[in-house]
C-alpha cells in the first residue's frame, strides 16, 4: 500500500480516539490533536446501551470493555416527590436476549484508557498532547492547522471531534455558541460504603421531579456510586461560591422523597456545569473537513447517548473512509446520509424526555405517571429497539 498522509484528528475524546482507531484497522494513519495538556478524560461515570458493542466488537474492544465495567440489574424512573417507581425496564437475562449486548456503566477515565492503551498500541496512530487547534486552512488536497503555541500540522482531511463547543463547527456552520437550557448539573461519586440512602443501589435510577431530576448508578464492580443532579435555576450562568451553591440544592430538592434527598447531601460543590443544546443540522462537512460527536450533534444528556453517538460516528466514519479509498468527499456525503436521521433523533428524544422528567405538579405530570404505568417490558423494549439495535455501518458497497 502506498504510504498515506496521516489524517488530523482534532479532539482527544471518546469520538476522536474511535476515529483513530476505526482508521488504523484500515491502516489509515491519523494525528489526533489534544488540546488539554494529557489526554484524559474527567473523571465520573458514563452509561451505554447495547448499541456501543457493535463498534467495540468491531475494534476488537468489547472484552476490555465488559472487564471494567458495571452491569445495572434494571433501569428505573422513579417519581422524585413520592418515591413511586414509574417505570422499570428489567437488563438481565430478557433484555440480553432481545438485544445482544448489556446495558452497561462505567468510570469514563478506565474506557478513555482502553482507547488510548488500544491508540498507543498502533504505529498508524500519533498521540499530540497540549496541541489547542487555534487556525485551520483546506488548502483543496489537504488541510493545515496552526496550535495555539503556534505549532503547524497538516494532513489529507480532518475530523474535527472537538465537543460541543466545537471551535471547527463555529468556522464551518457558524450557527453560534450551544444553547443554555435554564439547567446545571452536579457530578460526584462516592465509596458505596459511604451511601447510607434507602435505595437501590445495583440499578441505574432516574429520580424525575419538577424542574430537577437526579442520576445514580454503581461504579468499579459496586465499590463507588455515582450521583447527577440536574436542576433549573436562574443561576445557570453564574459561579457562585459553594456555600451559595448547597443552599440552592437544599432549597431546590426541598420537597423531594427522603432517599433522593440523602443524595443531594453527598454533592461535590466543586463540580457544577450548565447544561447546554444544540440543534441538529443537515450538513457537517466542507471540504476536507467534517464534523463528528458533540461538534455535530451533541444532545441534552436524557437519553444518555451522546458519547454512544460519537463513538458510532467514529465506526462509521473509519469504514467510510476506508471504503471510498480516500474520496473524502464521497466519504463524509456518505457519512453524513448515514449518520443524520439516527443522531438528529437522538437530539429530538433527549429534549422530548428532558421535558417529561421535568413536569411540575399538575395535570400534566398525572398524565405522565398513569401513561407510563401501563408500559410493559415488551412495550419498552419495542421502543428502545430503534436505538438500542445499533447503527448501519455503510460498506463499499452502499449506500
Ligand atoms: C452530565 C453529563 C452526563 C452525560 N452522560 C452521558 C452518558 O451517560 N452516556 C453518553 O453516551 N453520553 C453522556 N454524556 C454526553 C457525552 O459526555 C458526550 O456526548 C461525549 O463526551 C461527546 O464526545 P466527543 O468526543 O464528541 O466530545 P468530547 O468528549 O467533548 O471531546 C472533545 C475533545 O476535544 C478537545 N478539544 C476541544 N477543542 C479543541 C481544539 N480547538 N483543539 C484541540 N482539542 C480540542 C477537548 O479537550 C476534548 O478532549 C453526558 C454529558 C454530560 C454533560
Amino acid at each position: 500500500m502506498a504510504k498515506r498522509d496521516p489524517i488530523l484528528i482534532v479532539g482527544g475524546g471518546l469520538g476522536g480516539l474511535t476515529t483513530a482507531l476505526a482508521l488504523a484497522r484500515h491502516g489509515w494513519p491519523t494525528r489526533v490533536l489534544e488540546g488539554a495538556p494529557q489526554f484524559g478524560a474527567i473523571g465520573y461515570g458514563i452509561q451505554f446501551g447495547p448499541n456501543v458493542f457493535h463498534e467495540f466488537d468491531r475494534l476488537g474492544l468489547s472484552e476490555q470493555v465488559l472487564a471494567i465495567a458495571d452491569f445495572p440489574v434494571a433501569l428505573s424512573m422513579m417519581d422524585a416527590l413520592s418515591g413511586k417507581e414509574l417505570v422499570h425496564i428489567p437488563t438481565g437475562s430478557s433484555f440480553r436476549a432481545r438485544f445482544k449486548y448489556p446495558y452497561i456503566v462505567v468510570h469514563r477515565i478506565d474506557l478513555h484508557n482502553i482507547l488510548l492503551d488500544a491508540c498507543r498500541r498502533h504505529d498508524a496512530v500519533e498521540l499530540v498532547p497540549d496541541a489547542m487547534v487555534m487556525n485551520f486552512a483546506d488548502r483543496g488536497d489537504a488541510v493545515a492547522v496552526e496550535t495555539k503555541d503556534g505549532r503547524a500540522f497538516s494532513g489529507a482531511a480532518l475530523v474535527a471531534a472537538d465537543g460541543l463547543s466545537s471551535w471547527f463547527r463555529a468556522r464551518l456552520i457558524g450557527d453560534g455558541d450551544p444553547r443554555p437550557s435554564g439547567y446545571v448539573a452536579f457530578r460526584t461519586i462516592v465509596p458505596m460504603a459511604q451511601v447510607k440512602a434507602d435505595l437501590a443501589r445495583d440499578n441505574s435510577a432516574l429520580w424525575a421531579g419538577p424542574g430537577l431530576h437526579v442520576v445514580h448508578y454503581p461504579l468499579r464492580q459496586g465499590t463507588e456510586f455515582n450521583i447527577v443532579a440536574v436542576f433549573r435555576t436562574a443561576t445557570h450562568a453564574e459561579r457562585g461560591d459553594p456555600a451559595a451553591y448547597r443552599a440552592e440544592l437544599e432549597y431546590t430538592y426541598r420537597n423531594v422523597h427522603p432517599a433522593a434527598r440523602a443524595l443531594i447531601g453527598m454533592l461535590d460543590m466543586r463540580w457544577r456545569r450548565a447544561v447546554s443544546d444544540r440543534d441538529p443540522i443537515r450538513h457537517w462537512h466542507q471540504g476536507r473537513v467534517v464534523l463528528l460527536g458533540d461538534a455535530a450533534h451533541a444532545p441534552l444528556q436524557s437519553l444518555a447517548q451522546g458519547a454512544g453517538m460519537a463513538i458510532e460516528d467514529g465506526a462509521c466514519l473509519g469504514e467510510l473512509i476506508a471504503a471510498t479509498d480516500g474520496d473524502f468527499t464521497s466519504a463524509f456525503r456518505r457519512f453524513e446520509a448515514a449518520r443524520l436521521l439516527r443522531t438528529a433523533r437522538v437530539q429530538l428524544e433527549s429534549r422530548a424526555i428532558w421535558d417529561f422528567y421535568h413536569l411540575d405538579e399538575g395535570v400534566a405530570r398525572d398524565v405522565r405517571n398513569a401513561t407510563v404505568a401501563e408500559w410493559d417490558e415488551a412495550h419498552l423494549f419495542k421502543c428502545l429497539a430503534w436505538l438500542y439495535d445499533g447503527a448501519v455501518v455503510p460498506d463499499a458497497k452502499g449506500p
